[in-house]
């Protein structure tokens, strides 16, 4: 998969080089591109911001560069990227949106800074190609990068290869199939006593059924408790007699 970022701060994507995604990397399974949006300036402070029509405070992104940006980034490609925008104002990306994306050939994301992006780039680019505008939650940061971080994170570590072992992602908080909605419960490992704490016996017991049973309702207990909006929205037809119990 390819994604290209353009940003005016390139140095933020250092940790793309860490880790699962630059292992990813490594390996050529993700074609990661970081483009500096001033390189598409033409004034001697390379300028990329400018007052609010309106007025206001802050500063808004000119679109004149980020044309520039985009239209190189894209070229004449017969297959053109999904533009990707984050903005606390946009649809909410979720494991549903990563799952989506992962399955795309090619993403390029659009970090703005300020107060955003000219809102006549996203118009522009939608007559041509996919836009999302996606906030990754209900909060403001100072810019864009942090969420592209997040989102290339969540999206890398869904396509083939990346993880170690494929059922990971589908045991996951959110991941649809047999837990479908179920946040994921405890987890455990050696030594079976630490300062007094034990783990569960069950655990221990090597009775798969009984673990599987023991997962799922400390799943539910878990949304119940940390998601209740999550809990009510659970499928009543994947929920069995024992889940009701619990
Ligand atoms: N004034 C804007 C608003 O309230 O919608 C916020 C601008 S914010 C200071 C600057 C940039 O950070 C945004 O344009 C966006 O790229 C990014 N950003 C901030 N919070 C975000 C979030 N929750 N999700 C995605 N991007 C975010």
């Amino acid at each position: 998969m390819r994604m290209d970022i353009i940003t005016i701060f390139p140095e933020y994507f250092a940790p793309l080089d860490v880790s699962l995604i630059g292992k990813a990397r490594a390996k050529g399974l993700l074609d990661i591109r970081v483009h500096q949006l001033r390189d598409w300036t033409h004034d001697v402070h390379r300028t990329v911001d400018d007052t609010p029509y309106g007025g206001g405070p802050g500063m808004v992104m000119k679109p004149e560069p980020w044309g520039e940006a985009l239209d190189a980034v894209i070229g004449d490609a017969a297959t053109p990227p999904r533009l990707v925008v984050p903005t606390p104002s946009g649809r909410p990306f979720t494991q549903e949106t990563a799952l989506a994306y992962a399955k795309e050939p090619w993403l390029l994301f659009a970090p703005a800074r300020y107060e955003g992006i000219d809102a006549r780039v996203m118009a522009e680019y939608g007559d041509r190609l996919r836009v999302d505008e996606v906030g990754i939650g209900d909060y403001v940061l100072a810019g864009g990068e942090a969420a592209v971080l997040v989102m290339v994170e969540a999206v890398g570590r869904l396509l083939p290869g990346v993880l170690g072992n494929v059922h990971s992602a589908a045991d996951d908080s959110f991941a649809p199939g047999a837990m479908s909605g179920l946040l994921e419960g405890p987890v455990y490992t050696k030594p079976p006593v630490w300062r007094g704490h034990e783990v569960p016996p069950v655990l221990l017991s090597g009775n798969h059924g009984a673990i599987a049973r023991w997962r799922r309702d400390e799943a539910l207990r878990r949304t119940v408790a940390n998601r209740p909006e999550l809990a009510a929205r659970l499928d009543p037809d994947v929920l069995d007699k024992r889940d009701h119990e619990v």
